[in-house]
């Protein structure tokens, strides 16, 4: 099914708009400052208990299988949700037993996700076929669990109706698309796994989520609320779903994990996506949210990480790295 990027005519998927090595790196190229290392899968951060900085990052050379070091002022993770929390978890050092920053037990908990379901929707009478996606907000707060709420996006049921919508036509079916949110708790969490290995001997990443029957009933609150909407607009409608793809990860969307909290009892990064006890290092993506909204997470994640950036690129001219760390309320221990 069509997706919410590109021109109407854009029949053929690239996945241009949330790559970023096409929308950044590529750009950058031209600068000779800028060297990219391809195929550098980072193992580690290396902490200097000497300077309290990471001072370099360890990675495996996948073309050589060389396991190179590089040094840095500072470093940004950006690897997602799963991929940063593990490089953090795996970066152990005296003074970090438990992972990188993660001296209160925070790091990896409170993963959440974002329950997606393709339906197809079957009108009893005709409207226009739609040459861009039409979106119906959550339901309010109060009528539903707390952080709780699910979005519907109603779109061309399939790439030749796309194309169709520059004609004057009309169809019974569209695509509905539905994201939900799930609540995080301590309990939904990743963890390095005690046995498994991955193929560079760390050990692989353990997810532990299932998803509440809340989240089944808020997907239903929202069906019945846009059935509601079309009888009111005197449209009869029956939503048939397309397969069973309510279980974690099906969207890959998940967030959380290395949330952003003023006190690092309760998050691991201050509000400048640095780690509370590491004022070198920035992690720039949706493992910093507390929460998950229904909406779509790239933004705020782009949002967040340009934030970051200038913060990050002001402290390194003055060199100011320490200046960032979030005052912080004497609170209970995480754990
Ligand atoms: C099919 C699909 C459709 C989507 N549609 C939407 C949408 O419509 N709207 C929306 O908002 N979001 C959408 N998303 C989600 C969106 O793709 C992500 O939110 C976004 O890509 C996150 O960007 P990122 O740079 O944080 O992470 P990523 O794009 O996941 O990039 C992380 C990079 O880190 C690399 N990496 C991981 N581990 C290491 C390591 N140890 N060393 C070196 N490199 C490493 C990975 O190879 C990857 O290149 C969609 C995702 C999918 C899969």
């Amino acid at each position: 099914m069509p997706l919410a990027d590109g021109p109407r005519w854009m029949v053929r998927r690239s996945g241009h708009a949330f790559n970023s090595f096409q929308g950044i790196v590529r750009t950058l190229r031209r600068f000779p400052d800028f060297q990219p290392r391809f195929g550098a899968h980072v193992v580690q951060l290396h902490w200097n208990p000497q300077t309290s900085r990471v001072d370099s990052v360890i990675y495996v050379d996948r073309s050589t299988g060389e396991t190179r070091q590089i040094e840095g002022a500072a470093v940004v993770v950006a690897a997602g949700p799963l991929a940063s929390t593990k490089l953090l978890l795996q970066s152990t050092s005296s003074d970090f037993t438990e992972g990188m920053g993660n001296r209160h037990g925070v790091l990896g908990c409170f993963l959440h996700d974002h329950p997606n379901e393709w339906s197809v929707l079957e009108l009893d009478s005709p409207l226009p076929v739609l040459d861009h996606n039409v979106y119906l907000t959550r339901l309010p707060y109060t009528e539903l669990p707390p952080l709780m709420g699910a979005s519907v996006i109603f779109c061309a049921i399939s790439k030749s109706d796309r194309l169709l919508s520059l004609t004057p036509r009309t169809t019974r079916r569209f695509g509905v698309l539905t994201f939900s949110t799930t609540t995080p708790t301590q309990e939904t969490r990743v963890r390095l796994h005690p046995e498994r290995k991955d193929e560079f001997g760390f050990p692989v990443l353990d997810i532990r989520m299932q998803f509440g029957p809340e989240v089944r009933s808020t997907l239903q609150a929202t069906y019945a609320r846009l059935q509601a909407i079309l009888e009111a607009a005197g449209y009869h409608c029956t939503l048939t779903r397309q397969e069973e793809d309510l279980f974690p990860g099906y969207s890959a969307h998940y967030g959380g994990t290395v949330r952003m909290h003023e006190s690092p009892a309760y998050g691991v990064l201050n509000a400048w996506s640095r780690l509370h006890d590491v004022p070198n290092v920035v992690v720039a993506d949706a493992s910093a949210f507390t929460t998950g909204v229904e909406k779509n997470p790239t933004l705020t994640v782009m949002a967040l990480s340009a934030r970051a950036a200038d913060r990050l690129a002001d402290d390194l001219m003055r060199d100011n790295m320490t200046s960032t760390r979030g005052s912080s309320r004497a609170l209970p221990a995480f754990r």
